[in-house]
């Protein structure tokens, strides 16, 4: 059992625990039962509605990012590196198995948690956030919902406790439209391995990473029906080729990856050959949400180390946050918080409950990302000089926004899957 799965049994009193389990249960994808009635329920409640686990994950999380991690972000940041002393925290604390079940060495908790989680790390440092969540929602999630026993039995306990995952699919001449992918995985005429050849680009996590999931065509003459899900190790001759100088989520690596005839096991397959961009679809509609939850923490986290100052900084013989034309400012990005916030948790609890969620994850993934770019810019202004400095943070997390609309499909693919959903039900 994780260190955090642990440490949430030992400070819960069992009770509350077994409760919690059952509301959470009812939130699964197994309570989505067809005589299910979606549109009544007995007693309606807020849409803030967490279990006492997912509270006390938050929780802990809060105190893990404080404590830990907010004490190395500028340095972090600066330097462009992730510190090794965090990420093997995530991995102490149960933060790279969240949903992965206990028989695999994870936390085995719903999907809000995993939520909840990059919320609260974001709120502190994005990039460690964007670790966090391509591993648990990416990486993990593929594993879990796809691969065979033997292939989760071999990769999950590794990637919940030391090792790294990287998410492999866009390719220099394959962004917006990733099925249009040229990395190749042709079977050996022995039928034993398959050789990968090709080169994927913008790979968060790819310097730490250790297991790589990578999508490939076995057989381009089928175009995107050859796209096939394959797990490989870095030992397997995975050539880093460049690290890039970002703007923003500096101290996450995102990497030019080579793979130059790396053979790979026929048992390296992940799931079913053929299936790979069906699951792609599926796990990135998932994944935004990440991203929004990623985006929420951020606008937070600006939010807060701005107005706590604005309330401290005196001008005209008063605190600069007193001024109404402040206040109404403070006013409006925080109703725009709020309802980033609520987006998100809804679009979180369909996908638990097994109904249709791609829409709203599209609209939580690019309002809250709207949501981060403003929030971050306003908070630059409400400090004045000393928010366009790197002392305080603030600067960074408007640097740190702008990915939001970019990776996991960028703004303009986000409402191009809403304005379809629109479509089907109007046109
Ligand atoms: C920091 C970072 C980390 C990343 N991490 C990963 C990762 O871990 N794994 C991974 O596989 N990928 C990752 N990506 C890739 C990311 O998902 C892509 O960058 C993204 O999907 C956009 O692709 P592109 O950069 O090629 O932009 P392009 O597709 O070239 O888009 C350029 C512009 O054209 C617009 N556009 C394109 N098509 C349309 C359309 N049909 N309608 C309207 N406008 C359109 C876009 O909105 C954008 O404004 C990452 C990217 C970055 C920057």
């Amino acid at each position: 059992m994780s260190a955090l799965a642990r440490s949430l049994r030992a400070s819960t009193n069992v009770s509350r625990v077994a409760a919690a389990r059952t509301q959470a249960r009812a939130f699964s994808v197994s309570a989505a039962r067809k005589d299910w009635d979606f549109t009544t329920v007995e007693k309606p409640g807020s849409l803030y509605n967490f279990t006492d686990e997912e509270n006390l994950l938050r929780e802990t999380v809060r105190k893990y990012a404080t404590e830990v991690i907010e004490p190395k972000v500028r340095e972090m940041d600066e330097s462009e590196v992730m510190d090794k002393d965090v990420i093997q925290g995530l991995f102490d604390n149960g933060l790279m198995g969240i949903e992965t079940p206990e028989q695999y060495d994870g936390a085995g908790m719903s999907f809000t948690s995993a939520i909840i989680a990059v919320e609260e790390i974001a709120r502190v440092d994005p990039s460690v956030a964007v670790l966090v969540d391509v591993h648990n929602t990416l990486v993990n999630t593929v594993f879990r919902h796809h691969a065979s026993d033997a292939v989760k039995e071999k990769w999950l306990p590794g990637l919940a406790t030391n090792k790294v995952g990287s998410f492999c699919l866009t390719e220099p001449g394959a962004g917006s439209d990733a099925f249009s992918l040229q990395t190749t995985a042709k079977l050996d005429p022995s039928g034993d391995f398959y050789l990968l050849n090709g080169t994927k680009m913008w790979i968060s996590n790819s310097g730490e990473a250790e297991t790589f999931l990578v999508f490939a065509n076995v057989d381009p003459s089928k175009g995107y029906k050859g796209i096939s899900a394959f797990v490989i190790s870095k030992d397997m001759g995975v050539e880093i080729a460049k690290k890039e100088q970002k703007l923003g989520i500096r101290a996450s690596s995102t990497c030019v990856l080579n793979f130059d005839n790396i053979k790979i096991p026929k048992e390296n397959v992940v799931g079913e050959i053929g299936k790979g961009y069906k699951y792609a679809i599926e796990i990135l509609n998932e994944g935004r949400i990440g991203i929004a939850a990623q985006m929420i923490g951020l606008a937070q986290g600006a939010f807060d180390k701005a107005i706590t100052y604005a309330y401290q900084r005196k001008q005209f013989g008063k605190a600069v946050g007193d001024f109404q034309g402040m206040g109404f400012q403070f006013a409006e990005v925080a109703t725009e918080i709020e309802a980033a916030k609520l987006i998100t948790y809804n679009a979180a609890r369909l996908k638990e409950e097994g109904r249709n969620f791609t829409k709203e994850a599209a609209m939580a993934k690019y309002y809250a990302s709207t949501v981060a770019m403003k929030a971050a810019g306003q908070a630059i202004e409400w400090c004045g000089g000393i928010g366009f400095t790197r002392d305080t943070g603030i600067e960074k997390y408007w640097r740190d926004s702008k990915i939001g609309a970019i990776y996991e499909g960028t703004n303009n693919i986000q409402l191009e899957t809403i304005a379809k959903h629109l479509k089907k039900q109007y046109a």
